[in-house]
């Protein structure tokens, strides 16, 4: 590898200055024979932060000491506990209060909004969205589409990169759109590619939905804490994303939806209901007649899962402590950095390739790097030597330096390890 003793050097010196250093002690770092990972996974799953424990803890000791009246009493009352949440969304995702809510799980998510948003009429009922989209995505669409008696086939629009080329470009998705026109029921994205890593252009997307009349939802899963959002300001109808990823909130964790104002504060608009979204005052009246909450609270169903909900809470603290400009500025120099390091590995571009878009504003932390060749035996070479990345079939390694815990040593380590995996 070219430059190396000039790279560790300039790596620490780059720690050195990062404001954000700090909150990587705020995390466990798993460990490989006695050292700590490089771990570059977090789009996967996020680390644990050494707060979960205790916010867990409490929500033990207010089930121990109180049993029922832990919903009316203790730190954070059950009853409540989904309001613990709010103050957050402004600085993550660009919401307001009442357009989020923390429930269930993403697939489940992604399915509730689309019997809300996805309601096709004669004429308009196709739904247009990324080709090779995350696999539950395609099932959630596909199983909506034939719920409303159409064929997957006639009814989805998918977008491909160009032949050669490996992720979208804006023109191809708008023109799509377009072409469309007033048959598309609607527009339904990933924020952040969960394969090529591309960071699509939400705001053009959402212009080019409107335009022909659809609604235009995201599915989040790998944009929320990576990138940053402004989801009211764009006017996005409506997104879901897990917590578990970028949001470090543990295996299988609560996922939350965002519902613009127009829509969520609408209390006609069509929704599967169940009493967590009914009137709070009169919820235990348990009487008939649905009466939803006029905000994104009114599409909870059930009460709040409050142990998945407590590690939410403790990593939300560290995306607040740290804040997400400043998250978003030391990813853009940590990712471009990885850029650079891999650009000086043996085999840059005959070996592998980057497939993520090179501009750095039409991507996130993670980095996928297409193999040509010996992609799996690097992988494995890799994982035997202290490096958590993620493989994906079939030629396909992601790495994903997160802002939060990971270092710009961590990044030249990495590329150091894969310069000898390929010289194996
Ligand atoms: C991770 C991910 C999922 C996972 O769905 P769950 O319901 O949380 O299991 C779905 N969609 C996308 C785009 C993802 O990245």
């Amino acid at each position: 590898m070219q430059g190396t003793a000039n790279s560790v050097k300039q790596a620490r010196l780059l720690d050195e200055s990062d404001d954000l250093s700090q909150f990587r002690s705020s995390f466990y770092i798993p460990k490989h024979q006695g050292q700590e990972v490089i771990y570059l996974c977090g789009n996967s799953l996020g680390l644990q932060p050494k707060a979960v424990a205790s916010v867990i803890d409490e929500e033990l000791d207010n089930w121990k000491t109180n049993g029922v009246e832990g919903h009316f009493n203790g730190v954070r009352p059950w009853m409540y506990y989904h309001k613990s949440f709010t103050s957050y969304w402004k600085d993550l995702i660009g919401a307001g209060e009442k357009e989020v809510v923390v429930m269930n799980n993403l697939t489940v998510n992604l399915h509730l909004l689309m019997l809300s948003f996805y309601r096709p009429a004669a004429s308009r009922y196709k739904i247009i969205m990324e080709g090779h989209a995350f696999p539950s995505d395609q099932y959630a669409v596909e199983s909506q589409v034939r719920l409303k008696g159409y064929q997957p086939d006639e009814a989805i629009i998918e977008v491909f990169p160009r032949s050669g080329e490996h992720y979208l470009r804006t023109e191809d998705i708008e023109d799509q759109i377009a072409k469309a026109g007033d048959e598309l029921a609607l527009v339904l994205f990933s924020g952040v590619q969960y394969y090529s890593g591309q960071f699509f252009d939400l705001p053009a997307i959402v212009d080019a939905g409107h335009q022909v009349g659809a609604y235009v939802g995201f599915d989040l899963a790998h944009a929320a804490g990576n990138v940053p959002l402004s989801l009211h300001d764009w006017g996005v109808d409506f997104a879901t994303w897990c917590s578990y990823k970028y949001l470090n909130s543990g295996p299988g964790s609560v996922s939350g939806i965002y519902i613009h104002e127009q829509h969520a504060t609408d209390r006609s608009f069509p929704r599967l209901a169940g009493w967590w979204g009914h009137n709070e005052q009169e919820r235990f009246k348990m009487e008939k007649g649905f009466d939803p909450i006029p905000t994104a609270e009114g599409w909870q169903l059930s009460n709040a899962p409050v142990f998945s909900m407590a590690p939410h809470l403790a990593s939300l603290k560290l995306f607040q402590e740290a804040g997400m400009a400043n998250l978003r500025s030391k990813s853009l120099r940590l990712t471009s950095f990885l850029e650079e390091q891999l650009m000086g590995v043996k085999g840059y571009n005959t070996v592998f390739s980057i497939i993520t878009p090179l501009d750095p504003k039409a991507r996130g932390c993670q980095l996928s790097l297409l193999f040509h060749e010996r992609g799996k035996s690097a992988f494995d070479w890799l994982s035997q030597h202290g490096v958590v990345a993620d493989w994906r079939e079939p030629d396909v390694i992601r790495v994903a330096p997160v802002p939060l815990y990971n270092s710009f040593e961590d990044v030249y380590r990495f590329a150091e390890l894969l310069d000898q995996a390929l010289s194996q």
